[in-house]
């Protein structure tokens, strides 16, 4: 079989507005799936990524790792899908598969680096593509199973926001009788406020304004702090076990480390273009943890959906056409999002 020509939305270059283009997807190869796409999920990395605010990126870029769609052909040696499957795909698409970490499952830590969803080179140095596109072929060991129980628009953004918020709230061990902050009320945060309650923790959201309250408290969360009232950084000192951050934007650690207990972890999934400050004096009282965590693997990522379909966990989400992903970007960068835009990828 030939490489396939399909319809996609891409950034031309840093910085410019996405339009429709058409990429190459690869010959469904032995151990291949062909997913026929139905939703992408916007996440505030691929407006990072598309306007290379982290730098070095690859261009003309198709952004896209929250993939929700049905198998639509399988390559000869596949085993663990068939067509008409429902399948989710992520941040990566494949990664060395030998070393400690791949071994492991966590694949996400692989020490040759995992091969991004796009804005990435594969092993055979052709730039991958995301998911803003009608179709992709993507080995079925980097492929997930979406349950019978969650519709596939909701599913997709727990790709990336639904598994970056459970790994670090498992890892660090949010459950019953944890005081849980979530820093952030956006993508990844939502999630986060619905997956630690789901866990039985007491979750607090600490977003910039009192603006999201009310569904901050739908969501899950117990209790709802603004962070630009000084106030709640005085009545809050000393209360978590753990936070997450989850903001996109550089974030003065110090004053939200000071809320932690005694050994309670602050952990970021944020990812600023820029640094951002520390005082180590803010650890070191209190024996207190700064730590980072990325995503998930790929075992962890269909026990994150097995655990949302159980729970009854999608993301909430607005679905809008291709045509108006530009204008979602915006409304990203200004906050302005309850809580995930979801591209109908049927409108490419
Ligand atoms: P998002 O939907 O834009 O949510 C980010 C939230 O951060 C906003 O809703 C806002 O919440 C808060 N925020 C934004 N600017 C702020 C500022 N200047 N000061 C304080 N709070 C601010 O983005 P997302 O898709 O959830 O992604 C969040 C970050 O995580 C991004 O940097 C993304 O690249 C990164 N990320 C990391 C991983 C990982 O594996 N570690 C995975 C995915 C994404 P409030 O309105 O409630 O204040
Ligand atoms: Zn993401």
């Amino acid at each position: 079989m030939s490489v396939t020509q399909v319809a996609a939305y891409a950034a031309p270059a840093a910085k410019a507005p996405l339009e429709r283009v058409t990429v190459p997807r690869r010959p469904v190869g032995e151990h291949d799936v062909l997913i026929d796409i139905k939703y992408a999920g916007i996440c505030h990395s691929d407006i990072h990524q598309a306007r290379d605010g982290w730098g070095e990126g690859i261009f003309p870029m198709v952004p896209g790792h929250e993939i929700a769609g049905v198998v639509a052909e399988v390559g000869p040696g596949v085993t663990k899908f068939a067509v008409g499957d429902r399948v989710g795909v992520g941040c990566f698409v494949d990664s060395c598969r030998e070393c400690e970490y791949c071994l492991r499952g966590q694949e996400q830590y692989c020490v040759q680096g995992m091969t991004g969803t796009y804005n990435a080179l594969d092993k055979n140095g052709e730039p991958t593509y995301g998911g803003y596109s009608t179709h992709v072929v993507v080995d079925e060991n980097y492929t997930v199973r979406i349950p019978e129980g969650l519709a596939l628009d909701v599913a997709a953004p727990l790709l990336c926001a639904g598994i970056t918020l459970y790994s670090p709230l498992k890892h660090w061990g949010a459950g019953p009788g944890k005081k849980v902050a979530i820093v952030g009320l956006g993508g990844l945060g939502h999630m986060g406020v619905k997956i630690a309650h789901a866990l039985g923790a007491e979750v607090t959201v600490l977003s910039q304004s009192l603006r999201k309250k009310e569904d901050g408290l739908r969501l899950g969360a117990s209790h709802y702090y603004a962070t630009n009232d000084r106030a709640t950084f005085e009545e809050l000192a000393g209360t978590f076990d753990l936070i997450v951050s989850t903001v996109s934007a550089p974030l003065g650690l110090d004053s939200y480390l000071a809320l932690l207990k005694v050994d309670g972890a602050l952990v970021n999934v944020g990812a600023p273009e820029e640094p951002v400050e520390l005082n180590l004096f803010s650890v070191i009282g209190g024996r207190k943890t700064l730590a980072g965590s990325m995503i998930g693997g790929i075992a962890e990522t269909q026990e994150m959906l097995d655990f949302c379909a159980e729970h009854g966990l999608g993301s909430e989400i607005e679905l809008i056409a291709a045509d108006r992903i530009n204008e979602a970007y915006e409304r990203v960068l200004a906050s302005d999002v309850r809580y995930r835009f979801v591209i109908d990828t049927s409108t490419i």
